[in-house]
Order: C-alpha cells, then sequence, then structure tokens
C-alpha cells in the first residue's frame, strides 16, 4: 500500500504566488524519499499539505492527498477526521520547534498529546510506561543523558534528534522532514540523516524529507523527486540525478 498519495495538487497563495502547479505523486509504505528543489520551489508548501496543516485551492476539486490509506484533504478541504491522521504523521522542521523550557523528556512526552486524554494532557500526568517509551526513544537518538536539561541547553542537532524522538512516541508512520538538517553543521546533519535512515529501515516508518543539498539524497534517499517552480521535475533513483536543482 501507499503511504502518501497525492493526485492533482495546486496551491495558489494569497498575492498569486502559485507554490504548487498539479503536483501528482506517490510514496510506498517504507520508502525514504528525498525531496529536493531550490529555495521558493515549493517543497515546504508540499509537506504542509501533506500533514494536513494548509488547505490545497478550492477550485482543484479533483485534489486528493491520502496517507496510509486516510484522506488528509480533498478538493481544497482538510478531511474531518484529520485529528486521527494527525497521529500518523510525524512532522520535523528546520527550527525543531520544542519548547524551550522545558525538559527534553517533557519535550518529547508531547508527542503523546494527540493521543492522550485533554486534561492528564494538559496537566502533563504522564504514566510510568509513557516516561519509559520517552526514555528509549531518547536512548536511540543518543541524548537520554539529557533527558531532565532543558531544551534550550542542547546543540541543535541534538534538538533535531529531540524531535525526532517525539515523532517515535507519537508513533508515527510517515515522518515529513521539511529542511531537517538545514540548520546544522556537517557532522550533526549526517548524524540526523543516519537516524532517520536507521528508524526508516528499523521501524519501517516511511521518511518524506527536503534536502537542499543533492549529496545527502544520494547519500540516505534510493530515491529523490525535484521540484522547480512548483512542479515535479525529476522523480526516480536518487544515482540519476545529475542536475544541481
Ligand atoms: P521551499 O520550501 O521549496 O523553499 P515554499 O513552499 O516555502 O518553497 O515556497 C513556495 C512559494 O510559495 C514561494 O514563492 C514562496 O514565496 C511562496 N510562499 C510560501 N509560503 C507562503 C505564504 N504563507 N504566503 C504566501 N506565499 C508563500
Ligand atoms: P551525544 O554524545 O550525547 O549523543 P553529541 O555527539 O551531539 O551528543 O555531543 C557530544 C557531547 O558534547 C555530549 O556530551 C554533549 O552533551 C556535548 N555537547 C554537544 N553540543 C553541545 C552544546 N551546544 N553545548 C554543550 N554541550 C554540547
Amino acid at each position: 500500500m501507499s503511504a502518501i498519495v497525492i493526485s492533482g495538487l495546486s496551491k495558489t497563495y494569497l498575492g498569486n504566488t502559485r507554490a504548487l502547479d498539479r503536483v501528482s505523486l506517490s510514496v510506498g509504505q517504507g520508502e525514504m524519499v528525498a525531496l529536493i528543489g531550490a529555495s521558493g520551489s515549493g517543497k515546504s508548501t508540499l509537506i504542509r499539505h501533506i500533514a494536513g496543516l494548509v488547505c490545497a485551492d478550492k477550485n482543484a476539486s479533483s485534489c486528493k492527498i491520502c496517507v496510509d490509506g486516510a484522506v488528509v484533504q480533498e478538493g481544497g478541504r482538510i478531511s474531518r477526521n484529520i485529528s486521527a491522521t494527525r497521529t500518523e504523521i510525524g512532522v520535523i522542521f528546520q527550527q525543531f520547534n520544542l519548547v524551550p523550557r522545558l525538559s527534553v523528556l517533557n519535550n518529547v512526552l508531547a508527542g503523546l498529546l494527540g493521543k492522550l486524554p485533554v486534561l492528564r494532557g494538559m496537566l502533563g500526568l504522564f504514566h510510568k510506561h509513557e516516561n519509559q517509551l520517552a526514555m528509549q526513544a531518547l536512548q536511540r537518538v543518543g541524548i537520554a543523558h539529557a533527558a531532565r536539561q532543558r531544551a534550550s541547553t542542547l546543540s541543535g542537532g541534538q534538538q533535531q534528534r529531540a524531535a525526532i524522538a517525539r515523532t517515535l512516541v507519537q508513533g508515527a508512520k510517515v515522518i515529513l522532514a521539511d529542511e531537517p538538517i538545514a540548520s546544522l553543521d556537517p557532522a550533526s546533519a549526517k548524524r540526523v540523516m543516519g537516524i532517520l535512515s536507521r528508524i526508516n529501515v528499523e521501524d519501517g516508518i516511511t521518511v518524506l524529507v527536503s534536502l537542499h543539498q543533492v549529496e545527502y539524497a544520494r547519500r540516505y534517499c534510493k530515491r529523490t523527486i525535484a521540484m522547480r517552480a512548483g512542479q515535479v521535475v525529476f522523480d526516480g533513483p536518487s544515482s540519476e540525478l545529475t542536475t544541481q536543482f
């Protein structure tokens, strides 16, 4: 089955910027796919549509996006069942999106909030096994020792690894990573890509990762989708990527 299916997706922002132009693509379960393209080519807009954070053009009635068989949006409307689908989708951003004043552990536990009764979530009342789950996730990304530190005390690479741990605790089946290594030094970038690659292989989590550099796509992803001006201009084996997009 496909993890992500997009058909006829167009997005025009206010002010007439055509950010996406009839994009159709699918990503199979367990794939790790790179999304490549110059700044402004539409990568981030595409990822936010798949996550159900942005709505496609209303007049594009044929547009449909499904994740793991569930409709995220159709005909320019977000699905009514989006909250159930959202728990399946882990989103990782360039700027990590942790709560700086909270501990690393609590940031990772936040991955559970979509699944808990609202009050328990609000009060931060986590069971012992939930704490253990979060600690295991932190161990997998190599920052268990920093669990009690405030998130703001971590390096950028460590913060991004905490964000990955949060998606693991969430139980995401699909990870959408929007330029996750763009703010990192090369060593941290390799480490973050290595972790994404490992959870893709070991847990079978589907990964769609937007990247600036073709080198990382070639090294970590078998398949690359390249975008230019809101359109898919290449979709195939990363080894066949020749152009600098
Ligand atoms: P990328 O992630 O490849 O850099 P984006 O998806 O961020 O590309 O942007 C695609 C196009 O849409 C660009 O022209 C950008 O300026 C425009 N754009 C992105 N977000 C918005 C927004 N919220 N409002 C208006 N225009 C936007
Ligand atoms: P780890 O070994 O915990 O997986 P790293 O390889 O990122 O993490 O970092 C190696 C060591 O350097 C760790 O002990 C970590 O706490 C420390 N460290 C890394 N970045 C910073 C930073 N920005 N400020 C303080 N200590 C850091």
